[in-house]
């Protein structure tokens, strides 16, 4: 289970934030797997913000670290493994996943729930998503909001929908805070932290376009799009720079563990030895 009363806003640096060695169909699949095991988990998707948030706070550290599943949303996640000799297969970011998950569970009928957003932007989102993937059963939706005062009518919404996978859309870090929060009140739910995915899913703000996520710019694009954007990603030279230095460390030392990220060995078989951070919930 996440841990909920990890205390917040402490310095940290310890050890490296985990990112799993999975592409996203199989990021998708472990997370099919998960829910039909009953199983209650927490998934990241990482970008270089949340890292540097996570470097000055130790709960949100620990947040990340317990996660069951940790994606690279952001391609810096991936160039910083790289110069630091890690690699994994792609970039997984939230509004793929979100997407891909809903093909498969209009496939085997996982209920999901929609949380977060402006108001009437989750609903668009699920009407797109079910146009798409025709059966897709989306149990319930609901903006909400990230403070804790609205936890305990977003976790009856939840409970009360039966839904076993929760999109949890309020921004990083507020949705990975919320969901460790809140995760132990849901048996049975896997909840993933999908940033502004409804946003782009509902239509309401455009995707970049394909040559710009592969080159790798689409920061740019939303920078372009979002000018307010420019003071959260002040974070970015940060990163590079934590991320260079490290790196050389890790080369200089040898030691993986030096890093900020570390590549998490996420085969079925590494898996089954870890701690888990879920529970069985359901028969
Ligand atoms: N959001 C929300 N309530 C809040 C703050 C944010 O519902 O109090 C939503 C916001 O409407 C948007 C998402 O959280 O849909 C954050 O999107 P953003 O693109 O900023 O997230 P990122 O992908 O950059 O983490």
């Amino acid at each position: 289970m996440p841990p909920t009363n990890a205390p917040t806003g402490t310095p940290t640096r310890q050890h490296p934030l985990p990112v799993d060695a999975l592409a996203l169909g199989a990021t998708a699949r472990r997370i099919a797997a998960l829910i039909a095991a009953g199983q209650r988990a927490q998934v990241v998707t990482l970008n270089p913000e949340l890292v540097m948030r996570a470097q000055r706070d130790a709960g949100l550290a620990q947040i990340i670290r317990a996660a069951r599943l940790v994606t690279a949303d952001g391609v810096g996640v991936i160039w910083a493994l790289r110069l630091a000799g890690q690699r994994i297969p792609e970039r997984v970011t939230g509004v793929d996943l979100a997407a891909t998950l809903a093909a498969q569970a209009a496939a085997s009928g996982a209920p999901i729930f929609l949380l977060g957003a402006a108001p009437g932007v989750a609903q668009a989102a699920a009407l797109a998503l079910i146009q798409r993937s025709p059966g897709l059963r989306i149990v319930g939706c609901w903006a909400g909001s990230p403070h804790p005062r609205d936890d305990a009518e977003a976790t009856a919404r939840i409970r009360a929908s039966g839904a076993r996978l929760a999109l949890v859309a309020y921004g990083a870090p507020a949705q990975e805070l919320w969901i460790a929060r809140n995760l132990p009140a849901l048996p049975g739910v896997v909840a993933l932290g999908v940033g502004g995915a409804l946003d782009l899913l509902a239509g309401h703000i455009p995707r970049a376009p394909g040559w710009m996520r592969a080159a790798g710019l689409e920061w740019l694009y939303r920078l372009a799009r979002q000018p307010w954007r420019w003071r959260r990603m002040l974070a970015l030279p940060r990163f590079a720079l934590l991320a260079t230095a490290s790196a050389a460390h890790v080369w200089l030392t040898c030691a993986p563990d030096a890093g900020i990220l570390a590549v998490r060995d996420s085969t079925e078989d590494a898996r089954a030895h870890e701690p888990r951070s879920e529970s069985h919930d359901r028969p």
